[in-house]
């Protein structure tokens, strides 16, 4: 089945998406040191079900996104009034994750599966539930990161010839959701 590209279009109009490109699951790689860094670098590694090792292994995590043929990667623009206000800045970044949930739906209906991934890891929940050994409370709005799965957003933002920093008081936020 394929996507509607004009019925995509028109829903997606709805919401600040800057850009957007369709892309082909084969050509995505699940990069080591990615995982390196979320262990060594990132204090979520090991906190919340968004992330290694929660998410599974790297090859789990490629089976996984390989499991699904295609994806519409995108960005999402806001405007804050300071890059520095942290508040600001979430806010803008949990609008991202909503327009996300809303896109993913949209594809559900029109008969598709699917699995997003998105930017950053899950804070949902002021203390995450995989803290406690207890699933996850909202699966269905939760989105592991890109880089949880080994993929670097901007080499696909390379490849696609996106922008990745529009400059000013701008924000772009990434998603990617993988669909079949
Ligand atoms: S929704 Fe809550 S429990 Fe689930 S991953 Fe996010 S913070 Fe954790």
């Amino acid at each position: 089945m394929m996507l509607d590209m004009e019925k995509f279009e028109e829903f997606i109009a709805n919401y600040p998406i800057y850009e957007y490109r369709l892309i082909r699951t084969a050509d995505i790689h699940g990069a080591e040191r990615v995982r390196t860094i979320c262990r060594v670098e990132c204090e979520r590694y090991g906190t919340t079900w968004a992330c290694p090792p929660a998410v599974g292994s790297l090859e789990e995590c490629e089976k996984k996104i390989k499991s699904y043929p295609d994806g519409v990667f995108f960005s999402s623009v806001a405007e804050v009034s300071d890059l520095l206000n942290m508040e600001e800045m979430l806010s803008t970044r949990h609008a991202h994750e909503q327009i996300t949930t809303e896109i993913g739906k949209f594809l559900e209906e029109q008969g598709f599966s699917i699995y997003i991934l998105s930017t950053e890891s899950c804070d949902i929940c002021e203390r995450c539930a995989y803290l406690d050994g207890k699933p996850c409370r909202h699966p269905e709005r939760m989105h592991p990161c890109l880089e949880s799965h080994g993929v670097v957003a901007h080499e696909l933002v390379e490849s696609g010839e996106m922008e990745y920093n529009l400059g000013g008081n701008t924000i772009l936020w990434f998603s990617l959701i993988l669909f079949r």
